[in-house]
């Protein structure tokens, strides 16, 4: 933890005093260009993937980029999503995942592996969906392949997931909200986005088009 402390020392006597116009402009309100849903694991850096700095995206990071159907049960990542488009007007949300994701490794693990982790097995749940496509379509398929498959298929249970919400589905009617759903290899750096008018997911690129809001 030494070396954390020493980092917020370094960044009041250091970043802070350098960017003095940014922070005083931050401090009177933020207006992100995107809400960012990624995985709470530590090696998923939104700003740093994105390269962005404070103030352009609004974050929120649980195990599994997961993202609980719209309900009358409290949630942290329900409330973030109704501020994010009903307050914040946030015009796009990107759910993430990445490669190697321990969430996705104890699905494909089982229940067993969860035994002494009630709270992560019922969170998990929520991803039901994509572990029974994978169980269902990659049967035979390596652990590696397995894996990778259910990276993304679960983005893509996220997104279905993010539709039931009615701020969210009423930003899409409206043309006034776009989905992404993105998976991220640490190893490479690469980007898959889903193209939700092909059904698949593609590089990254600036193709405007290339997202996961649905199509028809
Ligand atoms: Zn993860």
């Amino acid at each position: 933890m030494d070396h954390i402390i020493d980092g917020v020392l370094r960044f009041q006597r250091e970043v802070h005093p350098n960017r003095q116009a940014l922070f005083h402009e931050l401090a009177l309100g933020q207006a992100p260009e995107a809400m960012f849903i990624g995985c709470a694991d530590s090696r998923i850096v939104p700003e740093v993937l994105t390269q962005q700095g404070p103030g352009s995206l609004f974050v929120v990071r649980n195990a599994g980029n997961i993202v609980p159907p719209s309900s009358t049960e409290p949630g942290g990542v329900t409330a973030s999503i109704e501020y994010a488009v009903a307050v914040l007007g946030i015009p796009d949300i990107v759910i993430c995942g990445h490669s190697g994701c321990g969430a996705m490794g104890a699905i494909l693990r089982g229940a067993e592996s969860l035994e002494k982790l009630p709270a992560v097995a019922r969170w998990l749940h929520y991803a039901d969906a994509a572990r029974d496509a994978i169980a269902a379509n990659f049967a035979q398929a390596s652990e590696e392949e397995k894996h990778n498959a259910l990276v993304r298929e679960n983005v893509i249970t996220q997104l279905d997931n993010l539709l039931t919400h009615p701020v969210v589905a009423d930003g899409i009617q409206n043309k006034q909200l776009r989905l992404h759903g993105w998976v991220y290899d640490i190893g490479s750096g690469s980007v898959h986005t889903y193209d939700a008018r092909v059904h698949k997911f593609v590089p990254i690129s600036e193709d405007y088009f290339a997202n996961a809001t649905p199509t028809d």
